[in-house]
């Protein structure tokens, strides 16, 4: 046989060539290194509540080891299609219409791979959850960047332009990727703007993919709108939701899409060959979450809003202009008043020296210049943790 050589490059697929590590994870990494506060990555360090954790434990103890059903154990189905046509008026039929994944990380990759042909382009807002990007390049599909841009008062709204919307549509486009409540900026989409974007999904007859993780995740009285539940969305629309955020378990990487039977079926054998099924006790346990009572989801909000106003002022103090988030549970902040380089160099500087732990705004975005002057800030953390990070960040103060 021929000898070609070692050719590195050789054994690897062009797709990932350009991919980077994910700066989200490498930042919680960082974080353990230096001992510093973690408000990078965007997971809760309190309990889950004490009643799922049980459900989980009973469902082990009852055996529920073994595979579930590949596209979701049916007492979890059942009850994400309750709480659809509850919280959001969309009947959804449990049957042929939801498939239960490894997280949402899986359900967004399973439903590109599942719609998207080489070629085909997909719109996504930026600054954007940074999963998208690849994720679209790993179906085939090239991602097409729309902004979303900051207010310009403090208590503002991020908004964004039609025209540019329309400019970045055309037949080869196959989805828009939405993101409501939004990471990293904390917006809620409202109707208006959402039944804009469903007035170009059909005339370009694209298909709307949500994410919806933090749908229970809201402050000063904005509402939750699905863009599925509005007319001519049913049957183009792949909404994707999880227990991650709502019940603060992101670690049991269970998620969710529902969308028509056609698409469905499609996304069902994409996540079959993926990963056969979700872990078969937590799901069990999923069930009985989606039972928790009213009250549980307006705790949920109030004790966030709580969080984040404690930290946005200190935020404040220490120098940052925050952007007020409506939903999720980031803080976008502006960073010009720090002399830095940059965000990289400005975050470094966080985690290293002052010890607590964001995200470099630049990862949010295509061209990492747009995020230079941005870094986040996430505040799902017991108070002591945020205000353990408000005493270290007094520290950049000047003359401090
Ligand atoms: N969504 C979280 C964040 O943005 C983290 C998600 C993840 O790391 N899988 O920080």
């Amino acid at each position: 046989m021929a000898d070609v050589g070692v050719q590195p490059k050789h054994f690897l697929s062009n797709k990932v060539e350009h991919f980077t590590e994910s700066v989200i994870r490498e930042m919680t990494r960082q974080a353990t290194l230096h001992g510093a506060v973690n408000l990078a990555q965007g997971f809760p360090d309190f309990p889950a509540p004490a009643e799922i954790k049980r459900a989980a434990q009973d469902a082990i103890a009852a055996d529920v080891n073994q595979y579930a059903i590949t596209w979701g154990e049916k007492n979890l189905r059942n009850a994400i299609a309750r709480q659809m046509q509850a919280w959001q008026g969309i009947p959804v039929d449990p049957e042929t219409q939801i498939t239960v994944c490894c997280g949402s990380t899986e359900a967004m990759i399973s439903t590109l791979l599942a719609v998207c042909n080489l070629g085909d382009e997909v719109v996504i807002f930026e600054p954007f959850y940074e999963n998208y990007g690849p994720d679209a390049i790993l179906s085939g599909a090239k991602p097409v960047f729309v902004k979303l841009r900051p207010p310009s008062a403090p208590d503002g709204e991020w908004t964004f332009d039609e025209r540019e919307l329309r400019a970045a549509l055309h037949r080869h486009t196959k989805a828009i990727i939405l993101n409501t409540p939004n990471n990293p900026t904390g917006k809620v989409f409202t109707r208006a703007e959402l039944e804009m974007i469903r007035d170009l999904c059909v005339e370009f007859n694209v298909i709307a993919i949500t994410d919806e993780i933090y749908e229970h995740i809201l402050y000063d009285g904005t509402q939750h709108v699905s863009i599925a539940s509005l007319d001519g969305m049913e049957d183009r629309t792949v909404t994707i939701n999880g227990l991650s955020k709502t019940y603060s378990v992101t670690g049991w990487r269970v998620g969710w899409t529902v969308a028509s039977p056609l698409v469905t079926s499609a996304i069902r054998k994409v996540h079959d060959f993926l990963t056969v099924g979700a872990p078969a006790p937590l799901q069990e346990a999923g069930a009985a979450a989606l039972g928790l009572p009213a009250s549980y989801y307006q705790n949920l909000a109030n004790g966030y809003r709580a969080r984040r106003d404690r930290l946005m002022p200190a935020l404040a103090e220490a120098g940052f202009r925050c952007f007020r988030p409506r939903g999720a549970y980031y803080i976008m902040t502006d960073i010009s008043s720090f002399e830095f380089a940059g965000d990289i160099a400005f975050s470094r500087h966080l985690v290293k020296d002052i010890r607590v732990a964001a995200v470099p705004g630049s990862s949010f975005y295509n061209n990492p210049r747009d995020g230079a002057r941005q870094v986040r800030f996430a505040f799902c953390k017991r108070d002591e943790t945020l205000d353990e990070a408000a005493l270290r960040l007094m520290k950049l103060r000047p003359g401090s």
